[in-house]
């Protein structure tokens, strides 16, 4: 069966950022694929490099300081890295949009949520104000908010609800890749849970292909197909969902799982990862992670790992699972 061709694909993706002072290694060899209707989780904590993926994906990053070093990012099979402002500017809203991580600096105080909407629409629509109104109604309609309330202004709205109008702008258009970075994390608990939930109905039934940026795994285990997770720039293990819940394999991913509370085990003690992640314009030798890794030989300090695939679907960057490094996981697995 030929092999479809995936609605964003990112391939060997170096960005970084050049000041006088230094160079600063924000994503060092990204490579990711998602599929119509797919969503992929891109988890890690603060500094991975997860915005500056998603930033480069939109071409939205400040050049100077920020380079796109190398790399290819295709919507549809079509490399977009070459394209000018005025390309970028006529595929952002229509063909990949993103919802940024504050609802509450998103939006325009001074126009109407409505206005907003539209706005959007007729900047990628030939449309009349009045259609576009039209649609902008039935936009917020479909994020869960009432269309009699498109003539009201952000501050009207609660913070959950401001969200869910950013999320309506970036679905005006349909767009067929959606990038949402920490999308829930300025919310509460519950309103975290709706809103995630109706994003998974939009995505089902627009056939999105969506990547959520997260710190939280159990926001990525409600909503996503395929997790990747992010360390210093790096992909260091990627996987469907049941790959990466049921069978980590990377000792990173291992810490991350061992820093949620488990309800099951109460008593027992979280077991956070020791450690910062590394300064991006000082990274170690080796394996980015080995100054953390409690697994860490004299090995890890001296080789960056490769991908070794677990499965068709399953890759993790350690040396433990390449052969001939002699670097072992004590016990012989991770669990
Ligand atoms: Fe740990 Fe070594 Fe594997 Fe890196 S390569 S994750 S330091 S065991």
């Amino acid at each position: 069966m030929a092999h479809e061709i995936p609605e964003l694909k990112v391939e060997n993706l170096v960005v970084e950022y050049v000041t006088e002072d230094a160079v600063v290694h924000a994503v060092n060899d990204v490579s990711f694929e998602v599929p119509k209707g797919s969503t992929m989780g891109l988890v890690g904590e603060t500094g991975a490099g997860k915005t500056t993926t998603a930033l480069s994906i939109m071409k939205l990053l400040p050049d100077p300081p920020a380079k796109l070093v190398s790399g290819k990012i295709e919507f549809a099979g079509e490399d977009i890295v070459p394209y000018s402002e005025k390309q970028m500017d006529a595929l952002r809203g229509s063909t990949v949009s993103m919802v940024f991580q504050d609802p509450m600096t998103s939006l325009n105080p001074v126009l109407t949520v409505g206005d907003q909407i539209a706005e959007v629409i007729r900047r990628h629509q030939r449309v009349s104000k009045l259609e576009a109104r039209t649609k902008a109604k039935e936009m917020l309609e479909l994020v869960g908010i009432s269309g009699d309330r498109a003539g009201e202004y952000p501050h009207q709205f609660s913070g959950g609800m401001k969200q869910r109008v950013i999320i309506a702008i970036a679905l005006a258009c349909n767009p067929k890749i959606l990038i949402a970075d920490e999308p829930t994390t300025a919310l509460d608990v519950t309103i975290q849970a709706q809103v995630l939930s109706m994003m998974r109905d939009i995505k089902q039934k627009f056939d999105t292909a969506m990547i959520l940026i997260t710190h939280d795994l159990g926001v990525v285990a409600d909503i996503c197909d395929t997790v990747a997770i992010m360390y210093a720039g790096r992909i260091i293990e990627y996987g469907k969902i049941e790959e990466i819940f049921d069978d980590f394999k990377h000792p990173y991913t291992e810490g991350l799982f061992g820093s949620l509370p488990n309800l099951q085990k109460r008593h027992e003690k979280l077991k956070p990862i020791k450690g910062l992640m590394p300064d991006p314009s000082d990274l170690p030798t080796g394996c980015y992670f080995h100054p953390r890794c409690k697994y860490a030989t004299a090995e890890c300090a001296k080789r960056q790992p490769k991908k070794t695939y677990l499965s068709d679907t399953h890759y993790v960057e350690c040396l433990a699972y390449e052969e001939g490094t002699g670097v072992k996981i004590e016990g012989g697995d991770i669990k």
